[in-house]
């Protein structure tokens, strides 16, 4: 199953990557336009509206084309959320919303924002919208469950009242129909409002954590051409591989979404304990399901980040170090892979598969690849095997009780300290003759050595005997490129706050919280690497993505 999800996963995404732009006109634009409407535009103005139109509907067909009963999507290739609610456990939250579709109009939450009447006053608190009032788009087709009453998310959030309040007025520039210019049109009316809680800039001088609630009221205009047009919170539009929408019209702003991604990834703090944090020190009392939507919203947004930038960095970089542990999803071993260079770090959760190898590496990769001695990187040229890891089995084989095993093992050390005593000393100046001609007897011998090893009766030393022969040459590339690592601790450290997580969290429950985990913790350690604050970046990619616009480039350094 992990395979499949990991594989749907990238193939979903890339499907969909070309419908990653909003619709230019709203149902509120269409609903005015019809055979009058047109009537009364010039050649030019009906261009202009084609085209749009034309775009729209494009955009509309491919969507038309991703739904999950398509043939060219196998069953077997669904994601478990797409399989249906039942199987739909979410991180921590099995009531989370499982709305795909993901158009801003029907995503954002009841209690998230209310619809005040048009003349709310200025910084008047607004009624908590605990129980939404039914707009105007939701009229023809009753809901059939109020979004908000969900387990774990009841009596939260909007009985709160902040002292400090803004208003920001959004009001549409250009007519949809003609394109004129709508500034110098009287203010329409205010015809949708939410709330964002977001941290306070409180820029060089003042330090702390504070939080502003601030009113957005979206109003309409009308153009002298007769049409209305209103100005709409921004959103990225649905992505097929990713249960959950990316768009202005969230409580939640950026910033304050980037401090629960950090409380999650370094302080790997549960839901719970995130939720009793935002509630203890900032007073902000937010639902379980909030948490986890926010954790899965920085999911989809950076998602963009890895697959466009950091994926061909990484593959660009002469040398990557891979490594891979055991990861639970929804009870099943997967297995969390990393790969990282001097500048970059790629997570991936999948199946101990080469399939997840190459879709990291690409067909192209043709740097140096440090790794264990699993059988899916050896069909790669470049490869380079870490010797403190067979250091550590050898010395296991010293401190063994059986004579044979002790001999091997101080063999082993002794081959592998000579080989890595001239590498040290070739990085301080020019070996006096070739290393490898330095080297040819003694590595001939142990080849030798560890042959009348690989069917030896203890356990360990065969073993050992049988990797090291599997992989022979690799072990001493070092000695024809002194510059090149010996040992691969760079993934290995790279694992560690990842395992000591998994300990915490048990895992995760989907593949959508999985691939969440791995995009945050590739780009949080990416930033860590170049010396960037992830947290800045992360408030910035998702506030340009739910206004509906690509990544920023994450700087290559500092
Ligand atoms: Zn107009």
């Amino acid at each position: 199953m992990a395979r499949s999800c990991a594989k749907s996963f990238n193939a979903k995404r890339r499907r969909t990557a070309r419908s990653e732009f909003p619709v230019q006109l709203s149902k509120h634009d269409l609903l005015q336009l019809d055979a009058d409407a047109l009537a009364a535009l010039s050649h030019a103005q009906l261009q202009g509206l084609s085209e749009k139109l034309l775009a729209d509907l494009k955009l509309a067909h491919e969507r038309l084309d991703q739904a999950p009963h398509n043939s060219s999507r196998p069953p077997s290739s669904q994601a478990p959320w797409e399989r249906g609610r039942d199987e739909d456990h979410d991180d921590t939250d099995p009531d989370a919303p499982s709305d795909s579709s993901a158009p801003a109009s029907s995503t954002a939450r009841a209690d998230e924002h209310v619809d005040p009447p048009a003349d709310s006053a200025e910084g008047s608190q607004p009624e908590p919208a605990t129980s939404a009032s039914p707009s105007s788009t939701d009229a023809d087709a009753p809901p059939p469950k109020r979004p908000g009453q969900r387990r774990g998310a009841t009596g939260h959030g909007r009985t709160q009242r902040f002292a400090i309040i803004h208003r920001l007025e959004h009001h549409p520039t250009r007519c949809a129909r003609c394109g004129s210019d709508l500034q110098d049109r009287a203010p329409g009316a205010c015809y949708h409002a939410h709330h964002v809680i977001d941290l306070s800039d409180l820029g060089e001088e003042r330090i702390g954590l504070e939080l502003t609630d601030t009113l957005h009221a979206y109003h309409e205009r009308t153009c002298g051409c007769g049409h209305s047009t209103r100005a709409e919170p921004g959103h990225t539009p649905g992505d097929a591989a990713w249960d959950v929408a990316l768009s202005e019209r969230h409580l939640v702003g950026p910033r304050l979404l980037s401090l629960i991604c950090a409380l999650c990834t370094r302080q790997r703090l549960s839901r719970r304990r995130i939720q009793e944090f935002l509630g203890d020190w900032l007073r902000l009392q937010l639902s379980i399901a909030t948490i986890n939507q926010c954790l899965h919203e920085a999911g989809r947004a950076l998602d963009a980040v890895v697959e466009e930038q950091l994926l061909q960095q990484a593959r660009d970089s002469g040398l990557l170090h891979a490594d891979e542990t055991s990861w639970l999803e929804a009870g099943k071993l997967v297995w969390l892979w990393v790969f990282t260079s001097a500048t970059t770090t790629i997570f991936t959760i999948g199946a101990r598969s080469k399939a997840v190898l190459m879709s990291v590496l690409g067909p192209l990769f043709n740097g140096w690849l440090m790794s264990d001695g699993y059988w899916a990187y050896r069909d790669l040229d470049n490869r380079l095997r870490c010797l403190a890891h067979v250091q550590r089995k050898a010395r296991g084989l010293e401190e063994s009780l059986d004579r044979q095993a002790r001999a091997f093992g101080e063999a082993v050390n002794t081959c592998l300290q000579a080989v890595m005593d001239s590498v040290y000393a070739a990085r301080e100046g020019p070996p006096p003759m070739d290393l490898r001609q330095q080297h040819a007897e003694q590595l001939n011998a142990f080849w030798c050595l560890c042959l009348e090893h690989i069917d030896a009766a203890h356990e360990k030393t065969r073993a050992l005997a049988r990797e090291l022969l599997n992989d022979f040459d690799t072990f001493w590339v070092t000695l024809d490129h002194p510059e090149l690592p010996l040992t691969n601790n760079e993934a290995e450290r790279a694992l560690r706050h990842w395992v000591i997580a998994r300990r915490i969290s048990q895992g995760t429950r989907t593949a959508q919280g999985s691939r969440t985990v791995a995009v945050l913790a590739s780009v949080v350690d990416t930033c860590r690497k170049r010396g960037l604050s992830p947290w800045d970046f992360i408030a910035e990619v998702v506030a340009e993505r739910r206004r509906g616009r690509p990544a920023p480039l994450l700087p290559v350094a500092a």
